[in-house]
């Protein structure tokens, strides 16, 4: 099995609309959705929840109201202002609380207590392309990282189980830590890239990212007739630099409409030009 991430170094060039399109070519394959910060995959892929499972993770504390002595320590020794003072009762913000457990040891009559700390929600779905991998992360929790690995490591569980030949990552933009959650292990990344000075900024930073991970790296041109001078200082960058250059995709309103109806580009405008320029853009990643 081959694991294959679709990433970007800045958001917004279209990773997801160009995932789909892959989707739509590939065969014996699962997908992840690992923008799990921003996850919008299903939006196209349209998802039948199969087994969802709940994403847990670090521990969170709740004061218990009966064995409290209201004597305010931990409302003074939190650090994040998570203790929140109601007349004379303390209560924690769950949103505040990272925690860090002092308010607990603090307590002069253990009056709190640890709790778990559901941070969200992962599913198995099918879909028309196969089965995917995706998640919803909770309202203000920050563990997305874990939970991309968690997405990869199901999604790669059930690829060498029923033998698939490909995992397809929507990765997330940027170089950061859900970034290199996403590209552990991957066989190749295609990084998105747009025809503007900062897209080929962003791109270079994540082509260095990617080599010190030691990843094959190629490289599309999304929206490449923006600025035809920036695709070709890309391409010439990709060139001198020994990195493969799969294709440049002009801006096509038909990605947009085929979002609308909730289709890939390939299923709603099949005989565009866009279209066949995708083709052989998976057909040269396959090769890779
Ligand atoms: S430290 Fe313990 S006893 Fe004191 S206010 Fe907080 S929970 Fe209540
Ligand atoms: S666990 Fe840490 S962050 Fe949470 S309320 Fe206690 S001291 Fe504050």
């Amino acid at each position: 099995m081959k694991q294959i991430a679709i990433i970007s170094g800045k958001g917004g060039t279209g990773k997801t609309s160009i995932t789909s399109a892959f989707a739509s070519l590939a065969k014996n394959s699962i997908y992840a959705d690992c923008d799990v910060n921003a996850s919008d995959l299903h939006i196209i892929m349209r998802p039948k929840v199969k087994e969802s499972f709940v994403f847990s993770f670090n521990q969170k504390v709740k004061i218990n109201q009966q064995e409290c002595i209201k004597c305010s320590i931990c409302f003074n020794v939190c650090r994040f202002n998570a203790v929140d003072r109601i007349r004379n009762n303390f209560y924690v913000r769950e949103f505040s609380c990272t925690g860090c457990d002092l308010c607990r040891k603090a307590c002069p009559v253990m009056a709190i207590e640890k709790i778990d700390n559901k941070a969200g929600e992962y599913f198995i779905s099918d879909t028309r392309f196969g089965q995917l991998v995706h998640s919803r992360l909770n309202v203000g929790e920050d563990y997305s990282d874990r939970l991309i690995d968690d997405v990869k490591s199901y999604a790669c569980n059930i690829a060498e189980e029923k033998k698939l030949d490909n995992l397809i990552i929507d990765g997330p933009p940027g170089i950061g830590c859900t970034t290199i959650s996403t590209i552990n292990g991957i066989d190749l990344a295609v990084l998105i890239t747009n025809s503007s000075k900062s897209s080929l900024h962003d791109l270079k930073r994540s082509l260095e990212l990617l080599k010190t991970h030691n990843i094959k790296a190629s490289v599309i041109i999304n929206k490449s007739n923006f600025n035809c001078n920036i695709t070709k200082e890309i391409e010439e960058y990709c060139l001198e630099n020994g990195i493969s250059f799969l294709g440049k995709i002009p801006y096509d309103r038909n990605f947009t409409y085929g979002m609308l109806e909730q289709k890939s580009i390939i299923e709603y405008a099949p005989f565009s030009a866009t279209s066949d320029i995708i083709r052989k853009i998976w057909e040269k990643i396959l090769k890779l």
